[in-house]
This record gives structure tokens, sequence and C-alpha cells, in this order.
């Protein structure tokens, strides 16, 4: 058997999405013109995809401390965070985060996906328990695979699933963890955290919960699901990243826990990898420091979901349930999808192609993603385009507001 010959499924998968139009997965962005708009192809586009939901990559303070940092401490730092990679900044950008959160531990790491990737599968030992949504992110799941635990996996948003499973394990003396996201990634649905809680309590287990979605989006003061559902304090270990709401790149994993710090020396993601170049954490300290100024920002963001929200139900499309910064518009089949996307790019307009693996039970996507700096005409322009696109390929009806074919 050849090397490659395991990915001829997905190479003939792909490759019926690429006979749709352009390459979705292999889009080049030649020039980007602000947080909302990018050249394509030669072409003016708005991004509508970009998880950019403050819209801060070009944030004047941020970008003003990026440069003052470049020239301080050059270009990177060459090193891990247990070696010569731990500056001044990055542990000043830990305890930004833990007073953000009111906790008291922070770790940075270079990315979300190894924070996931760190605390999962080192929280979780051989002996222990990792429950799992059954929608959660590929992080998630890779870091299950990467720990000793039992995996289990519990039907999504759903915490009567969950208590019978712990139920089952109540006489294992493992540690039981949980793993929720606070807003899903590709449906843009909330975990009930309430009732979660609930039943962590009930069974002595831990909660971890993935906020990526929802820092500086969700909550008064942005701090996410968490906050918004009012269990700050039942919440044993939150992750996140900064590539989304903070516009640059890099993770963290917070808890009041007393032996928290003891993963800094245990954690293989957080210790063989090099730390974040000094330019991001300096933006990242900049962004969240905007975002504690003026959580008002917030307010703008959600006008915008409104507008987007609305105006594509208006046209008949099948929206995932729960309003948010994600908005998925289901689309029946993966050619549709890839035929809709290629259609929305000639149109100006760039939003996610979302297909299964990557999306929960087998759902194809246009996942759009919403930016408080979208002005309304751009998303005006946005649910124009969807709204062309989706008449011509039979996805809606000729007329509006009359349900998606
Ligand atoms: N968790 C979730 C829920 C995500 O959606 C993502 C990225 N899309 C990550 C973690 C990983 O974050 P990053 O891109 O910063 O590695």
């Amino acid at each position: 058997m050849g090397l490659f010959d395991r990915f001829q499924e997905l190479r003939a998968a792909h490759g019926q999405i690429k006979a749709c139009g352009a390459d979705p997965f292999g889009v080049k962005m030649d020039r980007i013109l602000s947080s909302t708009e990018a050249e394509i192809e030669g072409r003016h586009t708005i991004l509508c995809g970009s998880n950019n939901y403050l819209g801060l990559t070009f944030d004047a303070d941020s970008l003003a401390a990026a440069k003052a940092s470049l020239d301080k401490y050059g270009t990177g730092t060459t090193g891990s965070r247990i070696a010569n990679g731990s500056y001044d900044d990055h542990k000043a950008l830990e305890q930004d985060l833990a007073d953000f959160y009111g906790k008291q531990h922070c770790m940075v790491f270079t990315t979300g996906y190894q924070a996931n990737l760190g605390a999962i599968s080192t929280l979780a030992g051989p002996g222990d328990y990792l429950l799992v949504d059954a929608d959660s992110h590929a992080s998630i799941y890779d870091a299950c695979r990467l720990g000793h635990a039992t995996v289990i996996r519990f039907k999504h948003n759903d915490p009567a699933d969950l208590d019978k499973r712990l139920a089952r394990l109540a006489k294992e003396p493992g540690n039981k963890i949980v793993v929720v996201e606070g807003i899903y990634s590709m449906l843009g649905d909330h975990a009930p955290l309430k009732e979660f809680v609930a039943v962590k309590k009930k069974h002595g287990a831990y909660l971890l919960v993935d906020e990526a979605h929802s820092m500086g989006v969700m909550g008064k003061t942005g701090r996410g699901c968490l906050e918004h559902d009012g269990v700050d304090a039942d919440v044993d270990f939150i992750t996140g990243t900064f590539s989304k709401s903070m516009g640059a790149i890099g993770g963290f994993l917070i808890s009041d826990h007393p032996d928290f710090d003891i993963l800094r020396v245990a954690c293989r993601p957080y210790m063989f990898t090099a730390s974040l170049p000094p330019s991001i954490v300096a933006s990242v300290r900049a962004s969240l420091a905007r975002l504690r100024a003026e959580p008002e920002m917030m307010t703008r963001l959600w006008q915008n979901v409104d507008t987007l929200y609305d105006g594509l139900q208006a046209k008949g499309f099948r929206l995932g349930k729960q309003r948010g910064p994600v908005v998925a518009v289901h689309i029946n089949g993966p050619e549709l999808a890839a035929m809709a996307w290629h259609g929305l790019l000639s149109n100006g307009v760039y939003v996610n192609l979302a297909l299964p693996p990557a999306t929960p039970s087998g759902t194809a996507l246009l996942r759009c993603s919403v930016c408080a700096a979208h002005t309304t005409e751009q998303l005006e322009q946005v649910i124009e385009a969807l709204g062309e696109v989706g008449r011509q390929l039979g996805i809606i009806p000729a007329e509006d507001g009359a349900g998606q074919v």
C-alpha cells in the first residue's frame, strides 16, 4: 500500500469540492485592507468569516504596542516558556488574564489549539475520565488522544446524558473532568452551563470550559458564557484563544486550583514549543486592555449579529438555532455548499465553507462570523449576495421569507 493511499477518499471528496469552483481551502488573501475587507483574486471582498469578532486586528493601540515590542524585544523568543522564552510581558499577560477572569492562575500557550491540547491531556491522567461533548472542537479530541485518560463522549449540550454517564462512573476512583465549549465554533450554539455545573457538582467532577468563541463576545464585561450564565465561580478550568476577539494568536488556561503551577513543568504542549513572540503578547495585552476599558464594543457586535441573523432569516435561510457572532447557514450537501461558497466569493463576500468532519452530524454550512467593525452596509451586501446566490442555486425560493428549499 502506498504511503498516501489512505487519503484516496479524502482526495476524491476534496476534488469534488474543487470541481465546484475555486479551492475553498486554498484561498489566498492578496491584501488585507482592514479588519473587514481584503483583496482576493484582484477583487475587493468583505470578510464575513474571520472570527475577528471585535475587529481589533488593526486597533491603533494594539499595533503601536506590537511595533514598540518588536523594537524592544526583537522578532521572537527562540525558546520555550521553561527555557529562555518567558519574558516579563508573558508573565504580565498571564496576570492580566487572571485579573480579568478574577482567578488566581493563568498559563499562556502559543496557540489556542495547544492550550486545549496541553490542559486536557495533562489534567486528566491514567485512571481518570474525560467526558467530552460530542460536538467538541478538533483540539479537544486531539487532546483526548494525546492523554492517557478514558474518554467518554456525551450527547451535545445534553446535561441529562452527562448525568447518566457520570452516574455509571460513581464507583470509579479516577477524577472526572467534563469538557464543553461556551459557544460552539460551527453551529454557534451555547452550552447550558448552569445545568452542566449542577451535574458536575452532583458527581464531584471538574468542569473545563473552552471560551474560544465567547471571550469578548458574551457576558457584561466579555468574560464569556460563564459570565453570561453567572457560573464564574463554579467553572474549574477555562481555556481560550487570542486568535478570535483578541485579533492575534495564542491561547490560555485559567484556574483557581492551588496546585496549578505544577502544570508548567508537566504540560508538554506548554513546555516543548517556542513561546509567543513578544510583539503578539504586547498586542494581546493592548486588545485586552481595550476590551476591559470599553466593553461596550460588544454592543455594536450584537447589533451586527441581529442585522445579519434577521436579514438571512428573512431571506428564508435555515440558520443555527442560537443567535451569536457565529451565524451558520445550513445547506443541503457539500457540493451545493461549495457552489454557494464559490458564488459568494465571486460576488466579493468571503465566508467559511464548513464541511464534515469539521462540522457536527454531517452538516454542510456556510459559516459566517460577525465583526463589531462591520458596517450595516457591508452586512446588507453580505445578505444580498447570499440571497442572490441562494436563489440562483435554488437554496431559497425566489421570494424572500418563503423558507429554505
Ligand atoms: N477551541 C475552539 C472551540 C476553536 O474553535 C478553536 C479554533 N477555531 C480553537 C480552540 C483553537 O484556537 P487557535 O486557532 O487559537 O489555535
